[in-house]
């Protein structure tokens, strides 16, 4: 069987084609897109991830401003820092680096947050729309994975999927996705049991659980399709999957790899979401 290999960049590079003529019209009509990236600390993970997205952005026109806080600020300096961007009519998007230090409640910060400015669809409001599945932002990983999906032409609708790891900002909000999708969707977490069996029953498998090479071949069913959204770091200083790539490659139809497969789509799809909350509130 000849196995596939979903490589996010070309999903990302067909999403920005459209991203990118959004903003020469929107620049034309006097508003230059531009998202603020708050980063709470210095963790090397967040300052990379920042790096790749403030390029990702350049190469789409888009403005980045970076707005970085010590990581001993107090919960309530953090919450006017997030004021003040929700005020600042030159940012139409928001990027809040997660997850925080434990001395701020995420919940205070989802809360703080105006949803206009929301692009990685992490206030209650968007998650709100998202579960009664009225348009909004939504966040970027779990709507990376669908469009990537959808580019590849992996049909979804009455498609069996399972989705190990059960997260807000991954897990759950994919699931809600892909129902939207008229996919059969199944959640998974490390409480569930026989995972390794109930697994090898599915027609599309997404590992969400930052666990490196946790889902080997015992896990897929021959020809399945197998979504990899770990991130882990490796010894080397680079990154790996939660799929054990090289033998659970042999047994799929089509897989993401990593470094090159879901997180390529990421950053695309947050300016996907900047761009549109703009033609929102501009091109009426
Ligand atoms: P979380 O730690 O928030 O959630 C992990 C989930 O996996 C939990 O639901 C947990 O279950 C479940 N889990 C953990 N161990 C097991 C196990 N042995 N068997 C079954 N389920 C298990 O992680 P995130 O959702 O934030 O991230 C998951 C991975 O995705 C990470 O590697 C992260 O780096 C990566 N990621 C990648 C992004 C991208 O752009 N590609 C963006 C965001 C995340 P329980 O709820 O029972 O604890």
């Amino acid at each position: 069987m000849e196995i596939k290999e979903l490589k996010g960049l070309a999903v990302a590079n067909s999403i920005k084609e459209q991203i990118v003529s959004k903003v020469k019209r929107l620049k034309a009509n006097g508003v230059n897109p531009c998202v603020a990236i708050l980063r709470v600390g210095d963790n090397p993970d967040d300052m990379a991830y920042e790096n790749g997205a403030t390029k990702r952005m350049a190469g789409m026109e888009i403005d980045v401003k970076h707005i970085t806080l010590d990581g001993d600020i107090s919960e309530e300096n953090c919450l006017d820092a997030i004021e003040k961007l929700n005020r600042d009519e030159t940012v139409h998007g928001v990027l809040i680096l997660m997850p925080l230090p434990k001395h701020i409640r995420e919940d205070a910060v989802r809360k703080a947050l105006s949803p206009e400015k929301d692009i990685d669809g992490i206030t209650s409001a968007n998650m709100a729309r998202l579960f009664m599945q009225r348009e909004g932002m939504v966040p970027c990983t779990p709507k990376g994975v669908v469009e990537l999906l959808k580019y590849y032409e992996i049909p979804l609708q009455g498609k069996r999927v399972l989705i190990i790891g059960r997260s807000l900002i991954v897990g759950k909000p994919l699931a809600l996705m892909l129902l939207n999708e008229n996919a059969t969707v199944t959640i998974a977490h490390s409480r569930t049991e026989n995972l390794s069996k109930l697994s090898s029953e599915f027609d599309i498998v997404v590992c969400a659980i930052g666990k490196a090479r946790f889902l080997t071949k015992e896990f897929v069913k021959d020809g399945a399709v197998i979504i990899d959204v770990g991130i882990n770091p490796t010894p080397d200083g680079g990154i790996t999957g939660d799929v054990e790539y090289e033998t659970v490659s042999k047994k799929a139809s089509a897989i993401t790899p990593v470094p090159g497969g879901v997180g390529s789509v990421t950053t695309t799809i947050l300016a996907k979401q900047l761009v549109e909350t703009c033609e929102r509130q501009y091109l009426k």
